[in-house]
């Protein structure tokens, strides 16, 4: 049981299969998927998967702390994260995925942060936004029209 469904749980919402399968994709996603990826990531298992059980999932998960929602990646969509440790996201305007970079020192800075301010975070939300590797060196190509 991974810390999400217990939230849920929590929550007052019944463990459905469906809800427990979206906490899974959550917790083990790296790719910080939307609720139409976690959608069509669950459909072939759930085919009476709603949309809006996605959704709803999601903003409860999001009330209760329990995953970060990033804001859109220049796709209109918003970005969800469960893994609430201080890192940085890097986000592709091009094309819009959104990776993990650990640094360090945004655990300095964190700490910082608490010992001027007085605040006890829980949690952060760092993004930068460019162009990944991939779609730099498809600018450089010229393969791609931009
Ligand atoms: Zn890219």
């Amino acid at each position: 049981m991974n810390r999400l469904i217990v939230g849920l749980k929590q929550a007052g919402l019944r463990l459905t299969p469906q809800r427990v399968a979206i906490c899974q994709v959550l917790a083990e996603s790296k790719d910080h998927p939307t609720a139409m990826m976690i959608y069509h990531q669950l459909l072939p298992q759930f085919p009476t998967l709603s949309l809006a059980t996605v959704y709803k999932t999601l903003h409860v998960l999001k009330s209760m702390g329990l995953v970060h929602a990033l804001g859109d990646a220049g796709d209109g969509a918003e970005h969800f994260d469960a893994d609430l440790t201080p890192h940085i996201n890097l986000v592709c305007v091009r094309c819009h995925r959104v990776v993990d970079f650990d640094e360090r020192l945004v655990h300095e800075i964190q700490h910082i942060v608490e010992q001027r301010s007085g605040y006890e975070v829980q949690g952060a939300r760092i993004v930068y936004y460019g162009l990944c590797p991939d779609c730099r060196a498809a600018q450089r190509n010229g393969k791609e029209s931009a």
